[in-house]
C-alpha cells in the first residue's frame, strides 16, 4: 500500500509500481504513432515536388516500394495505436483497482466516529467516479503529453525548414489559440464543477428514495418523492444544458480559429509562391502540418481538465489514506484473555465530539457519559434502563471499543480495554442489536458471517439453538435459501433469529443485546426472548431493556440518566425503593404499555 507520509506525486508514482514495463511499452508505441503521423506529410512531399516531375517510368517504379513502405508504416501506427489504446487503458484500470483497494483497506481501519463524520454517499463516490478520473489522467496523461510534444516539436522544426516567416506567423496565431484556451477552460469549469454537483444531488436523491422506499410507500408520500426528483434532475438539465452550450462555443470557436489560420496560410502562401520563395507542393506540405501541430496543443490544454479532476480526486485519496484511525491497537498489545468475562467501567466519561474535534483547538464537546462507575460479575445479566438519552446504548458501545472513553478505564477481567487487540476485544463480546443487518446472500452464508470455517453441522446446531432452524428448514431451498437485499425476505423476528444464530456459532463469553427485541411484535418478541435467554446462559450480558419482559430475565437492573447510575438493584428491591425505576415501572402502567424506557 502507498505510504500516506509521502508527496502527492510520489504516492502517486508508486502505483506506476508493477506497470513499468506496460508504461515504457505505452511510451514506445505512442512514440511510434506520432512519428508515423509526422512522416506522411513530407512523404508528400516529397513525391509531389520530387518525384512527379521525373516522368511515369520512374514514378511507378517507386510507388511500389513506396506502397510497401506505407503498408508497413501503417500497419507499425496499427499495432501502436492497439497497444496504446488497450494496454494503456489496462495498465490505468490496474492503477485504479490497487487504488480502489487501498481505499476500501482505509475505510475497513477506521473507526465508528469516520463513519459518524462522513456521509456514506461521499465515501463511495470517493471510491468510484474519484479513481476514475485519476485513472483517466494515469494511463492517458503520459502517452497525450508524449504524442504531443513528439508532434508539436517534430511538425515545428518541419515547418520551419519549409518556410520560416509562414512558420513564425503560424506560431503568433497558435499562441492565440492558446490564450484563448486557457480562458475558455478557465470560463468552463465552473460550468463543469456545478455539472459536478449537480448530478451528485440527483444521486443522493435517488439513494435517499430507494433507502427510504418503506417508508415512501407506506405513507402514500410518491408524488412528494417524484416532485422532489423532478425538481433535482431539471436543475441537472439545465445544467448540462449549460455545459454544451459552453462546449459549444468553445469548439466552434477553435474550428473558427483554425479556418482562419488556414486562410492566413493559404493567402500568405500563394504570395510566397508568387513572389518565388515557395513551391506549391511546400504549399500542400504545410497544411498537412498545420492540424499535426495546433491538434496536441488543444488536446494538452483540454487535458488539463480531466488532470485538475485527476489532481483533486487524488488529494481527496491521500487524505483518506493518511487518516489515522481514532482507535488503534497499542504497538505490541496483547490478546485479552476472558478467564470469567468481569466488566468494570470506573470513573467512565466520554463524549462524541471529542474525537472529531481532537485536532481543533475546540476540542470536547457535550459530555455523555458522566463519571460511570459500574461493576457486572462474571456470568451475570444486567439490565439497563432510562429514559431514551441517557446514556444507555453509548455506555455499551464503549465495551468492545467503537469509541474510546475520554477519562476513566473499562476493564474485562482486569484487563484495560485500551491495552489489549481490537480484534480480540470483539471476537470475545457478541452483539444484537435492534437494527439487524444481513448481508446480500444465503442463509447459511449469514449465519456463518464472521465464521467462515464453521462446518454445516455447526450452522445448523447455532440456527436450532437460536430458534430458527424449523423454519429454515421448511424453505424449499433451506439452508440456501437468499436472504435478499439487507434481509428484505425475512420478516423481523426471523432476521432477529439469524442474527442470534451468528452469535451462537461465534460463541463469545461476554453479550451485549441492545434492544434487540423492540422492534418485533408480541409474538416474534416471544420466540426471539427465548432464544437470547439461551445464548445469555453462563455470559455475562448487558441488556439495554426496553420492555418489561426484557427485564424480568435480568438479575440485576441499573437505571441510568444524564450518563450516570442512579439506581441498581433487583425488580423488587427498585421497586420497594421508590426511585427511578418505580416511577418509569408506574408510568408504565398508568399508560397501560409494556415500556419501561
Ligand atoms: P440511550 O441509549 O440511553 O437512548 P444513547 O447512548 O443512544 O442513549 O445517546 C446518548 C446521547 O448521545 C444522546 O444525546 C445522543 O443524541 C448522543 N449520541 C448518540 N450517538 C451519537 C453519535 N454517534 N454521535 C453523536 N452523538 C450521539
Amino acid at each position: 500500500m502507498a505510504r500516506p507520509s509521502c508527496s502527492l506525486f510520489g504516492t502517486f508514482l508508486t502505483y506506476y509500481r508493477g506497470q513499468r514495463h506496460l508504461f515504457v511499452a505505452d511510451l514506445v508505441c505512442a512514440f511510434v504513432v506520432a512519428s508515423v503521423d509526422l512522416a506522411f506529410p513530407q512523404i508528400l512531399r516529397a513525391l509531389t515536388a520530387g518525384l512527379f516531375a521525373r516522368g511515369s517510368d520512374a514514378i511507378l517504379g517507386v510507388l511500389l516500394y513506396l506502397g510497401v513502405g506505407l503498408v508497413c508504416m501503417y500497419a507499425l501506427r496499427f499495432v501502436g495505436r492497439y497497444f496504446v489504446i488497450f494496454w494503456g487503458h489496462v495498465m490505468g484500470a490496474r492503477m485504479e483497482s490497487r487504488m480502489r483497494e487501498d481505499l476500501f483497506d482505509a475505510y475497513q481501519r477506521m473507526s465508528f466516529s469516520y463513519f459518524d463524520r462522513h456521509k456514506s454517499g461521499d465515501l463511495m463516490s470517493r471510491l468510484i467516479s474519484d479513481l476514475f478520473d485519476i485513472s483517466e489522467a494515469a494511463h492517458h496523461g503520459p502517452e497525450y503529453l508524449l504524442i504531443g510534444v513528439v508532434e508539436i516539436v517534430g511538425s515545428f522544426v518541419i515547418l520551419g525548414t519549409i518556410n520560416a516567416p509562414l512558420t513564425g506567423v503560424l506560431v503568433l496565431i497558435a499562441c492565440l489559440l492558446v490564450a484563448y484556451n486557457v480562458y475558455a477552460n478557465w470560463r468552463m469549469r465552473s460550468v463543469y464543477t456545478e455539472n459536478r454537483e449537480r448530478i451528485s444531488q440527483v444521486n443522493s436523491r435517488l439513494e435517499d428514495s430507494l433507502a427510504g422506499i418503506r417508508v415512501v410507500k407506506s405513507f402514500a408520500a410518491e408524488d412528494v418523492e417524484r416532485t422532489k426528483f423532478r425538481r433535482s434532475n431539471t436543475a441537472y438539465l439545465d445544467s448540462k444544458t449549460r455545459m454544451y452550450r459552453a462546449m459549444g462555443r468553445y469548439q466552434a470557436a477553435i474550428a473558427a480559429m483554425m479556418g482562419g489560420l488556414n486562410t492566413v496560410v493559404l493567402v500568405m502562401g500563394g504570395w510566397l509562391i508568387a513572389q518565388g520563395q515557395m513551391v506549391p507542393a511546400d504549399l500542400a506540405t504545410y497544411a498537412l502540418y498545420i492540424s499535426l501541430f495546433t491538434t496536441p496543443i488543444t488536446s494538452i490544454l483540454d487535458f488539463t481538465e480531466t488532470l485538475q479532476k485527476a489532481i483533486a480526486g487524488f488529494k481527496r485519496f491521500c487524505e483518506v489514506l493518511a487518516t489515522q484511525p481514532d482507535i488503534q491497537d497499542k504497538p505490541g498489545a496483547p490478546a485479552l484473555l476472558v478467564s470469567r468475562g468481569a466488566i468494570s467501567y470506573h470513573n467512565v466519561h466520554f463524549s462524541y465530539n471529542f474525537a472529531a474535534t481532537a485536532a481543533a483547538p475546540s476540542a470536547g464537546g457535550e459530555e455523555v457519559i458522566r463519571g460511570l462507575d459500574l461493576d457486572i460479575e462474571a456470568g451475570k445479566t444486567v439490565a439497563l434502563v432510562g429514559p431514551s438519552g441517557g446514556g444507555k446504548s453509548t455506555t455499551c458501545a464503549l465495551l468492545p471499543r467503537f469509541y474510546d472513553v475520554t477519562s476513566g478505564s473499562l476493564t474485562i477481567d482486569g484487563q484495560d480495554v485500551r491495552d489489549v487487540t481490537q480484534r480480540s476485544l470483539r471476537e470475545a463480546i457478541g452483539l444484537v442489536q435492534q437494527d439487524v443487518y444481513l448481508f446480500d446472500g444465503t442463509i447459511a452464508e449469514n449465519i456463518a458471517y464472521g465464521c467462515p470455517e464453521a462446518t454445516l453441522e455447526e450452522i445448523h446446531a447455532a440456527a436450532r439453538r437460536a430458534n430458527i432452524a424449523d423454519y429454515v428448514e421448511s424453505l424449499p431451498d433451506g439452508y440456501e435459501t437468499e436472504v435478499g437485499e439487507r434481509g428484505s425476505h425475512l420478516s423481523g423476528g426471523q432476521k432477529q433469529r439469524v442474527a442470534i444464530a451468528r452469535v451462537f456459532l461465534k460463541n463469545p463469553p461476554i453479550l451485549i443485546f441492545d434492544e434487540a427485541t423492540s422492534a418485533l411484535d408480541n409474538e416474534s418478541e416471544q420466540a426471539v426472548q427465548e432464544s437470547l435467554s439461551e445464548l445469555s446462559r453462563g455470559r455475562t450480558t448487558i441488556v439495554i431493556a426496553h420492555r418489561l419482559s426484557t427485564i424480568k430475565g435480568a438479575q440485576e437492573i441499573v437505571t441510568m440518566e444524564h450518563g450516570r447510575v442512579v439506581e441498581r438493584g433487583t425488580h423488587e428491591e427498585l421497586l420497594s425503593r421508590g426511585g427511578t425505576y418505580a416511577r418509569y415501572y408506574r408510568m408504565q402502567f398508568a399508560d397501560g404499555s409494556e415500556d419501561v424506557a
